[in-house]
Formats: structure tokens, C-alpha cells, sequence
């Protein structure tokens, strides 16, 4: 399939078919960093968008080597072995300090990849956290028209990129190491409060008796957190990959608060909020590059950011200067 005046309308009806093809040829068009590229991917999501939204997304963070790999996987094949058929997305923005890729670029969720009823693409790489998250937006789209009914977003739960996938999924998932208790292995509070769930992994063999620990521990803490939602507060549940114990409850853990939510209509509140927080952030993401190109603007950022390094200038009045250039015409 290529270019052409009816790409948009072929490219649709393929994916609504589940073509795998098309689905990966639209999520890469969607990703170029090249306007044109993009543009066509954008015509092609716009034909999709009226068949979206049917999917049950779920967010999943942890630190890295809690499990998160392995649990997907386990979850993801539970799911399709129950008739569902799952995407697998994830938000992992560059280390901002080497560059390279925090999930990890080792060969994962090798037996759901496998599967028919399964489609699982790694992180757009590269950009500004926004960016990523943005590009990762439109790709769930995409596999939802694709007949997708579980999207499940991977996230690494360090820095703002919980936050990020917490803003795009109905059911936040954090995974929590089998480690004693008493230490809360410094999470965030404000993850916590994010959690929709929580997971103790790794509840087999010598660690088993750690996790139930764990698993108690984390109960107690949560009970101290206020609920955010009125219809449903978050559970602590234990789980192994490797014996499946609990990846059943998670699940059922997922979808059973959703017909509450639903019947609340905070679901449906959580994803009109979404979609308008989503719609500001791709504003504000417009406004810093249409600042940054313009041609008044794009000469004086260098000399004045070094003035304020300086201390020659103030940053109020560098940003002042910035924005009187930005509306001289
Ligand atoms: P990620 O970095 O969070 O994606 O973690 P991985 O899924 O790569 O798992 C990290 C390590 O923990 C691997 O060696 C896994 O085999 C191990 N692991 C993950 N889940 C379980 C589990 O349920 N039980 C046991 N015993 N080991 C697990």
C-alpha cells in the first residue's frame, strides 16, 4: 500500500480489519518527526477515531526489575487465552542522562508476541516525555479501531512518566517489589496516589512469604491514603508470573470496578477529562514550537540564555524580551 489521495480511506478499512501491516505503516507515519509523514498518519486516524474508545486501558509502572515485562506478558496471555485480544504499548522517554531507553531494549513478552490476538510495539523513542506519551496516544487509537479491547500502556516508574500514562488510561496499575514492608521501598506518595491497584510480584518460592508481607504492609498504607474516587479504593494483590497466582484477581480486580465507575459515570467523566487535558497539552506543545521558530524570537534565545546564565539579565526580563519578540508581529 502507498501514497495516494484514497491512502487514508484503504488504510482504514484495512485496520478496522486487523491488518497488522497497516496498523504498524499508520503508528510509524504517526511517529516521523517528518511533517509530511505525520500529516498522512494524522488523515488516516481521523478516518479511525469514530471507532475508538471501546477498549479497557490500563497503565502499568513499576520500578525497573519489579516484573513488569514478565507480568504483561502473563496478564496479556491469561487475556487472550480468555477471547480478548490485547495491545501492548509503552511511554519510556530517553534517560536524560545517557540517552538510551530505561524499559530496556532486551527481547520481551516473547510468548504473547507470539500470539494472533496480541499486538505489542515498544516506545516511540526519543523526544521530550510529551512528545513520547502524545505519539503512544495516537497509537493506542489506532489499535483500538483495530478491534484491540485491552490496551495495556508500560511505563517505568520514575520521574513525571507515571503521571504521563496515569492521564491516558482508565485503571492505573502500580507493581510493587516482595521486599519487607516496613521501608515502602521509597515510592512516591504521589504514585501511590495515582494507583488504581496495586501489585506485589514475585509471590512464589523463597520470596512468597515477603510479598504477603509486603502485600499487608502496602494494605495498611493505602488505608491512610484518602480515596480519590467515591465508588472504589484501591487494592494491594499478590502475584507469580511463573504460577499464575493472581493474575486472574488482577484482572477481574480491573474490570469490576469499571462496571461501578461506569454506572457513576466517573468513567466516562475520567475520559472527557482526558481528552480536554490531552487537547491543552498538545496547545501548549503548538505554542512552544511555533515560539522557538519564530524568526525574532529564534535569534535572541541563544545570546539571552547565556546573559542569564551570566547573570547579566535577569530571567524575567530575558523572558519578557522573548515574548515582546514573539508578538512584534
Ligand atoms: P521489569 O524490568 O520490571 O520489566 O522486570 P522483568 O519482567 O524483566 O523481571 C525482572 C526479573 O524478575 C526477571 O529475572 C524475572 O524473571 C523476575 N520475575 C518477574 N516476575 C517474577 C515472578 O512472578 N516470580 C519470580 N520468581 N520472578 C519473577
Amino acid at each position: 500500500m502507498s501514497e495516494g489521495p484514497d491512502e487514508p480511506k484503504r488504510f482504514g478499512e484495512a485496520i478496522r480489519k486487523g491488518d497488522r501491516g497497516a496498523i504498524a505503516r499508520t503508528i510509524t507515519l504517526l511517529e516521523s518527526s517528518r511533517d509530511d509523514l505525520a500529516g498522512r498518519g494524522q488523515a488516516i486516524l481521523e478516518q479511525l477515531l469514530p471507532h475508538t474508545g471501546a477498549a479497557v486501558r490500563v497503565g502499568i509502572t513499576g520500578p525497573p526489575g519489579v516484573g513488569k515485562s514478565t507480568f504483561i506478558e502473563a496478564l496479556g496471555v491469561h487475556l487472550v487465552e480468555r477471547g480478548h485480544r490485547v495491545a501492548v504499548l509503552a511511554v519510556d522517554p530517553s534517560s536524560p542522562v545517557t540517552g538510551g531507553s530505561i524499559l530496556g531494549d532486551k527481547t520481551r513478552m516473547e510468548l504473547l508476541a507470539q500470539r494472533e490476538e496480541a499486538f505489542i510495539r515498544p516506545s516511540p523513542s526519543g523526544g521530550s516525555l510529551g512528545g513520547v506519551a502524545h505519539r503512544t496516544r495516537e497509537a493506542m487509537l489506532v489499535l483500538e479501531a483495530a478491534g484491540y479491547d485491552v490496551v495495556l500502556v508500560e511505563t517505568v516508574g520514575i520521574g513525571q512518566s507515571e503521571i504521563t500514562v496515569a492521564g491516558m488510561v482508565d485503571f492505573f496499575l502500580v507493581l510493587l517489589q516482595p521486599a519487607s514492608g516496613d521501608e515502602l521501598q521509597g515510592i512516591k506518595k504521589g504514585v501511590l496516589e495515582l494507583a488504581d491497584g496495586l501489585v506485589v510480584t514475585k509471590a512464589d518460592g523463597e520470596l512468597e512469604a515477603a510479598a504477603e508481607r509486603a502485600r499487608v504492609a502496602h494494605t495498611q498504607a493505602l488505608q491512610l491514603l484518602r480515596s480519590l474516587s467515591p465508588s472504589w479504593s484501591p487494592r494491594v494483590l499478590a502475584v507469580s508470573a511463573p504460577t499464575g497466582r493472581g493474575i486472574d484477581a488482577v484482572w477481574d480486580r480491573v474490570l469490576a470496578p469499571r462496571e461501578a465507575l461506569e454506572a457513576s459515570g466517573e468513567a466516562q467523566a475520567r475520559r472527557r477529562e482526558q481528552a480536554r487535558a490531552w487537547m491543552w497539552s498538545l496547545v501548549e506543545e503548538g505554542l512552544q514550537r511555533a515560539f522557538r521558530a519564530h524568526p525574532e524570537v529564534a535569534t535572541r534565545i541563544a545570546p539571552l540564555e547565556k546573559a542569564v546564565e551570566a547573570l547579566e539579565t535577569t530571567p524575567a526580563a530575558a523572558a519578557r524580551t522573548l515574548l515582546e519578540a514573539f508578538r512584534s508581529r
